[in-house]
Parts: structure tokens; C-alpha cells; sequence
């Protein structure tokens, strides 16, 4: 079987690693691979602390997804050669006013139901969980099984492990058109997985804004061993620090289209005044950088995953868990492509939003950093390229052999497409790749 993978984010190298594992010829098309929401990211597999009221039906895609991590950095990092960056360390929320703490206790009536390790801790014993938190928590929730990856490091590995198991790379952005048309991407299967840049292909996915920073501790200087979520003033703010000192502060969430250029300043203002009321610590830090990027967010804050016609598969939308999400995605997607979808997925079949409607190319790859008016140095370090990228495989285009005839719009779906969702803001285990069947 031959495979197009239409964006090179984390969501589509996972998949066509996955889709070449099982035996496929895979192409990744997509001109600036990593440029995208996955290099922004902060890195948090948060079954527990990131379910929202409103969600449920992501929780168990979620809570599978983050069972699957640990064996999964593993086997990434043998195909790789590359560390991960993946953390099995805590996560502690906490709230500082008393709106703040009373907003706590709601949330752990949430974290609760997903069934994981939620305890909650007098002052004494989640400052001994977290030395670093301000002396002004008095209490907290500890949430043991939610970890931490560096999602650039898993980019970066993505790409080796997926030119390894002989993925090719192809560099051209894809048009509508060539989606639509099977003939032109030269494939017997096509995967949207271009995160906010897949409305272009009709799919409901709109860009949710979110400034993250970047801070890192001199050598000597203490960091948080727990990642730190909290509430300030009604605000919330996390903190992700790396285990080579890096600390992860985010992040923002607004809506301004693909607006990189306005409203960092305030960001990075409020960004460092919440993280340091929970971590005073963090004022001693270096800040390094300031990145703007895009979550690809859905009418209904799920996941897009499944068939959107025979030879036409979407793995998109994933909004705030991506590279929580990356595992079980990666699996759900290559079974889709043997036409075997797991129930796992069924409420993120693209069909609850009727037939795609193409929207407009995203105006400028690349995540990127804010503008250089913020002047951070290093605010863009060089991504990893693909070795020896595969040349271009597109053809001219032939006759329309996708059965895509529904790729035609509804106003439905345009309003669908446009209504604005709410946001409130390595252990060892098995290789599960033996498992895998042949494609
Ligand atoms: C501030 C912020 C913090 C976040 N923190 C977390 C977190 O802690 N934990 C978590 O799980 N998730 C987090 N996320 C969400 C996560 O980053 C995304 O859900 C995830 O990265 C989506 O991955 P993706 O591969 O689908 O999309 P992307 O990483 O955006 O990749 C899409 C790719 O498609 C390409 N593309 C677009 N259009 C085309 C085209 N027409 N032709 C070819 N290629 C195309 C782009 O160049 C890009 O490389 C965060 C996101 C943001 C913005």
C-alpha cells in the first residue's frame, strides 16, 4: 500500500512511522516539517489534569494514549538513537487566593472521575512533593500518573525513526486540489494530519492561539521536580521543566486567525507574574524565548480520526493533547488504514460534522516565534531535517480515483467550522510494534 501523509508535524510522522513499520510505502509531504503546533508545545501527558468538563468522551482515548507513552519513548528512542525528553515525574496543581483554591477543588472533583492517582495535600506535604512553590500554597492536588515529554526532542526523533523505517519526505505544501484527487499525490491512501493547516481540506480545525516561554535555570540553580499547574487570580498557568534545565511557561489561549503579532508583550508580562506567585524561584531564570503558536482546535474540542471516504483518512484537530495524544493516534490511524478502526476512536469520526467544507491555506507555515520586535536571541533554533529527503512524488495530476465526490460543502458545516469552542484555559514496558500486522 502506498501512503501520503499530508503534514509532518508529530501526529503525521507518528502515523507514517506507524503506517511504514507495518509494511507500507509512506510519503510525508509537507514543506517545513516541525514548524507547526509541535514545536511549541509544552509537553504534557495529561490524562488527569487536562480533562474538562465538557470532554468525557476524550478520556479514555487519553488515559490509553498515556499507558502507551512509556513503551512508546522507548521504542522511539532505540529506532532513533535520539532521547525524548519523556519524564515520569508528578504533577502538582495548586491555587494561591482563595478563588484560586476553590477552583482547585472543583477541578479534582474532574480528576477524580478518570480514575487515577488524584490525592490531595495539606501545605506541608505538597511543598515536600514541590520544594519550590511559594510559601503562600497552603494545599494541593497531587496527580501522580500525568508526565512530561520535550516534544521537540520526539520531533526530532520522529523524523529519524520515520526515515529509518523508509518513510520518504516530500516538500511540497499540498493543495486542495491534489487531496481531492488522488491521482496527484500518486498514493492508494491519503492521511490529513496538517493540524490547523487541514481546514484547507474541508475539516473543521481553527487555530487557537497560545503563547509559551522559555526559561532556563543556570547550572546549580534548583528547578521544579514536579511540573506545576495553579491558578492565579483566576488565571491559570503551567510550568514543564526539562530535565537539562529548560522550564517550560505557558501558556496563553486566545482567538486572532494566524495573529503572531500582537499581544506578546502582555503575554510575557502575565505569563512570568503567574508562574512566579506559584514558583518564585522562576524570576532567577534566563528567558529565552517567546513562541506564538496554533492548537488545532475543533467545534467540539475532540480529535478528528477517521475515514472521511475510501482512500481518504483524517488524523487531525487534536487541540490542546497532541503530543499527549501522538501514541494511540499513531496506532488508531495505521489500523484505519487496514480498515480495522479501533472502537477507541468512534467519537472522532469526521462524519459528526457532516461532509468537508475547504477553507483557506494557512497563511504561513511555521509556528515560529513571535515577531523579532521582542528581540530574544536564539528565539528560533535550527529544526533537524530529514536525512536524505525522498525527492518530490507528486505526478501531474490523473483522473479523480479517490471517491472524494463528497468533498463539497454545506452551510452546516460552515458554521460548524466557524463557532468558536470554550477554553478555560522511561518506564519500561513491552513493544507493541510486534503486534503490528502487514499493510
Ligand atoms: C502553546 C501550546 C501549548 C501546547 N501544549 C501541549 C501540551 O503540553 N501537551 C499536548 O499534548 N499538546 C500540547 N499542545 C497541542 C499540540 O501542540 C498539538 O495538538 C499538536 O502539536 C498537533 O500536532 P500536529 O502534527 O497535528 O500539527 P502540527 O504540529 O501543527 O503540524 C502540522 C504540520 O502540517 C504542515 N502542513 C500544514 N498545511 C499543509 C499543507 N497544505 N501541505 C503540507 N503540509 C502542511 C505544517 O507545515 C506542519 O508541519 C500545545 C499547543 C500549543 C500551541
Amino acid at each position: 500500500m502506498r501512503v501520503a501523509v499530508v503534514g509532518g508535524g508529530s501526529i503525521g510522522l507518528a502515523v507514517a512511522w506507524r503506517a511504514a513499520q507495518a509494511g507500507a510505502e509512506v510519503v510525508v509531504h509537507d514543506p517545513e516539517p516541525g514548524s507547526g503546533a509541535s514545536r511549541v508545545a509544552a509537553g504534557m501527558i495529561a490524562p488527569v489534569t487536562e480533562s474538562h468538563y465538557g470532554e468525557t468522551a476524550l478520556t479514555p482515548f487519553m488515559a490509553a494514549s498515556a499507558d502507551a507513552w512509556p513503551a512508546f519513548a522507548r521504542e522511539l528512542e532505540a529506532a532513533s538513537g535520539l532521547p525524548v525528553g519523556f519524564r515520569d515525574i508528578p504533577t502538582v496543581v495548586v491555587g494561591v487566593e482563595d478563588g484560586d483554591r476553590a477552583e482547585v477543588e472543583r477541578q479534582t472533583e474532574l480528576y477524580r472521575e478518570t480514575g487515577r492517582g488524584v490525592e490531595v495535600l495539606g501545605g506541608r506535604a505538597i511543598r515536600k512533593a514541590e520544594p519550590l512553590l511559594s510559601h503562600r500554597v497552603r494545599a494541593g492536588v497531587l496527580a501522580s500518573e500525568d508526565r512530561a515529554v520535550d516534544p521537540r526532542a520526539v520531533h526530532a526523533a520522529l523524523l529519524v525513526a520515520a526515515e529509518c523505517a523508509g518513510v520518504g519526505f516530500a516538500a511540497g505544501e499540498v493543495a486542495e486540489g491534489e487531496v481531492a484527487d488522488l491521482g496527484a499525490l500518486d498514493a492508494d491512501q491519503v492521511v490529513i494530519a496538517a493540524g490547523c493547516g487541514s481546514a484547507r481540506f474541508g475539516l473543521p480545525v481553527r487555530p487557537v492561539r497560545g503563547v509559551v516561554l522559555r526559561l532556563r535555570a543556570a547550572a546549580g540553580q534548583a528547578v521544579p521536580r514536579t511540573t506545576v499547574r495553579g491558578y492565579v487570580k483566576g488565571q491559570s498557568v503551567y510550568i514543564v521543566t526539562r530535565e537539562n534545565g529548560e522550564v517550560v511557561v505557558g501558556a496563553t489561549s486566545d482567538e486572532r486567525g494566524f495573529d503572531r503579532t500582537t499581544g506578546t508583550a502582555g503575554a510575557v508580562h502575565d505569563l512570568l507574574r503567574w508562574s512566579i506567585a506559584l514558583v518564585p524561584e522562576i524570576a532567577e531564570y534566563h528567558l529565552g524565548e517567546v513562541t506564538v503558536g496554533f492548537r488545532p482546535g475543533t467545534p467540539d474540542n475532540l480529535p478528528i480520526i477517521g475515514r472521511l471516504g475510501p482512500r481518504l483518512t483524517a488524523a487531525t484537530g487534536h487541540y490542546r493533547n497532541g503530543i499527549a495524544l501522538i501514541p494511540a493516534t499513531a496506532d488508531a490511524t495505521a489500523a484505519i488504514l487496514r480498515d480495522e478502526a479501533p472502537e477507541t476512536v468512534a467519537p472522532f469520526d469526521p462524519a459528526r460534522f457532516g461532509p468537508p467544507v475547504p477553507g483557506p491555506a494557512v497563511p504561513d507555515f511555521g509556528a515560529g516565534p513571535a515577531p523579532a520586535a521582542t528581540g530574544f536571541e536564539g528565539s528560533r533554533e535550527p529544526r533537524p531535517e530529514p536525512k536524505s529527503a525522498a525527492p518530490d512524488t507528486r505526478v501531474p495530476r490523473g483522473s479523480d480515483s479517490s471517491g472524494l465526490g463528497r468533498f463539497a460543502g454545506s452551510a452546516e458545516h460552515r458554521r460548524a467550522a466557524d463557532s468558536s469552542a470554550p477554553e478555560s484555559t522511561v518506564p519500561r514496558g513491552s513493544d507493541s510494534s510486534s503486534d503490528r500486522e502487514e499493510m
